[in-house]
């Protein structure tokens, strides 16, 4: 099964391995088996082949969290079109601007959006209407047709076939191009860091639309193992069910790893989810705290990765890890990978010496939609420059520090955000914090520190949190010039990602009065 070169490869191995075992389960305690997956996504991927989608055909899709959604992109895959999942919080700006780009031929929405305007996306592609591209209404009722008049399944996992935008943190958003076979690696990856295992019961609560999404379903299709999918994350909602199927790995982000624990304390003592071993997931940055609260009060391991849409899994702590690795680093580096860090004159790090992330190996993907941006982002030996900062441990395991581009230059001294965060993160009467550098005259860049109120608590002020960082020894002039306290920071959709940019705009845009 390791060995599989495309996803369908992959899906027929399991299929023929354990077709009675169960692969996807939902609230509605629907079952569909490994042999029934294939089975109902061949059919689909007939009736997509009868409606016209065939090899290299470009789809955009924009599906929600469920089972068939999963169904529609594997029949997909069969195909061999090519795929650009969004997620479905985007609308006719966001639409529009993936269609675009992709060149879209076909387009699957859910059509649940009563309110959603086609003629707006149709102007936002720069179209009286979105001529020559077909609307296909997917999920309720699934094409189907026969398999017998199928086309070969596609035998090159190294082709391009799936298109996913970056989450638009530092810069516009931009378009990664994977493979099967990069997408099988990193699924690889995360099903060996997290020592998966038949028993196991796993969960998609983010959306599947998120390059996380063919990554887990890669990991149950390798591993074998089924996953509740689950349309609409609410906390409280979500726990009766993961109990009553017996879940034993969760999580998402940071952002999940929160919600749960906020459930955990409604009822503390009792573990909520009994069958529960793993918290896990990635993709922004875990306050080291979360870790003890995560074991003491959920009594499950906490393990936390890194990845980014052009390489899913870079690094993933696993539950055989130490505390002191789970909680200071991102895991070991997947396998498969390799993972370097590089000084800013482009030198290689030694251990425990910060520099930039860079990466090689089967799941790093093959370049940007546009070549400028490809060119830039690899190095010499071929590996992607992550913008990353970090370092490797004498251990092994990798741990990050920040991001080139948050890095805060202050009077020409570099800081970085991240070291801020940390502290204040743990601070009582913060529930979240983003430490941010703003344009200034006298300093080059202040440092602000922007905090999400904790809710029941009074806010933070400025004096008490000077007195704190001081307290927990942060140099002097690492220590905020500006504190503002908001009800929320803004997030992005997908994995509730803060995002800078808007808080910078913001700020650089309101006047200051120096506190010290
Ligand atoms: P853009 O590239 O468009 O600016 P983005 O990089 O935020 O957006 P993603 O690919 O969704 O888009 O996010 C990947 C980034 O998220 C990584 O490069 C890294 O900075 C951050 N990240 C991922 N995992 C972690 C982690 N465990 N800890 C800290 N940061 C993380
Ligand atoms: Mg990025």
């Amino acid at each position: 099964i390791y060995d599989a070169k495309t996803l369908w490869e992959l899906v027929e191995r399991r299929a023929a391995a354990t077709p009675d075992t169960p692969m996807l389960l939902d609230p509605a305690d629907r079952t569909v088996t490994f042999g029934e997956f294939k089975a109902w996504a061949e059919r689909v991927a007939a009736g997509y082949h009868a409606l016209g989608i065939t090899a290299g055909t470009r789809v955009t899709w924009q599906l929600p969290t469920r089972i068939e959604s999963i169904v529609a992109a594997t029949a997909l895959a069969r195909l061999g079109a090519v795929q650009n999942p969004i997620i479905p919080f985007y609308r006719e700006k966001e639409v529009g601007f993936c269609l675009r780009q992709t060149d879209a031929e076909f387009y699957l929405t859910p059509g649940i959006w009563k309110g959603f305007d086609f003629v707006a996306m149709g102007e936002a592609l720069g179209k009286e209407q979105p001529g020559g591209l077909t609307v296909l209404v997917a999920y309720d009722e699934l094409p189907e047709g026969d398999p017998a008049s199928l086309p070969p399944a596609p035998t090159d996992g190294d082709e391009v076939r799936w298109l996913y935008y970056t989450s638009g943190t530092t810069s516009d958003p931009k378009g990664v191009q994977h493979t099967d076979g990069t997408l099988i690696a990193g699924g690889i990856g995360l099903a060996k860091a997290l020592d998966m295992a038949q028993t196991d019961v796993g969960s998609i609560a983010f959306p599947y639309a998120h390059i996380a999404g063919p990554d887990y379903v890669n990991t149950l299709l390798i591993t074998g193992f089924p996953a509740v999918i689950i349309e609409t994350f609410d906390p409280a909602g979500v726990i009766p069910v993961y109990k009553r199927l017996g879940v034993t790995m969760v999580g998402g982000g940071p952002a999940f790893y929160v919600a749960f624990l906020n459930e955990q304390r409604k009822q503390p003592g009792e573990k909520i989810i009994p069958s529960l071993r793993i918290v896990s997931g990635g993709g922004a940055p875990k306050p080291p705290e979360l870790y003890h609260e995560v074991v003491d009060e959920m009594q499950a391991v906490l393990c936390h990765g890194y990845g980014m849409t052009e390489s899913p899994m870079i690094a993933q702590g696993g539950p055989n890890d130490s505390a002191d690795q789970l909680k200071f680093t991102e895991g070991k580096p997947v396998f498969g990978i390799e993972v370097r860090i590089v000084r800013a004159d482009g030198t290689p790090a030694g251990p425990d010496e910060e520099g930039e992330v860079r990466l090689r190996g089967p799941m790093v993907f093959k370049g940007y939609t546009d070549p400028e941006l490809t060119k830039e982002a690899f190095d010499e030996d071929g590996f992607y420059r992550t913008g990353d900062l970090g370092k490797l441990r004498a251990d092994g395991h990798l741990s990050l520090t920040g991001r080139l581009k948050d890095v805060i230059i202050r009077k020409g001294e570099n800081i970085s955000a991240r070291e801020i965060e940390d502290l204040l993160f743990a601070h009582p009467k913060v529930a979240d914090v983003a430490v941010v550098g703003l344009t200034d005259r006298e300093r080059g860049e202040r440092v602000c520190a922007v905090v999400e109120r904790q809710p029941g608590q009074p806010d933070l002020e400025f004096d008490e949190m000077v007195r704190y960082l001081k307290d927990a020894s942060l140099m002097v002039q690492k220590i905020p010039e500006q504190l503002e306290v908001v009800d929320a920071l803004p997030r992005n959709d997908t994995l509730r990602k803060v995002l800078k940019f808007k808080i910078r705009d913001e700020y650089n845009a309101k006047p200051w009065t120096p506190r010290r």
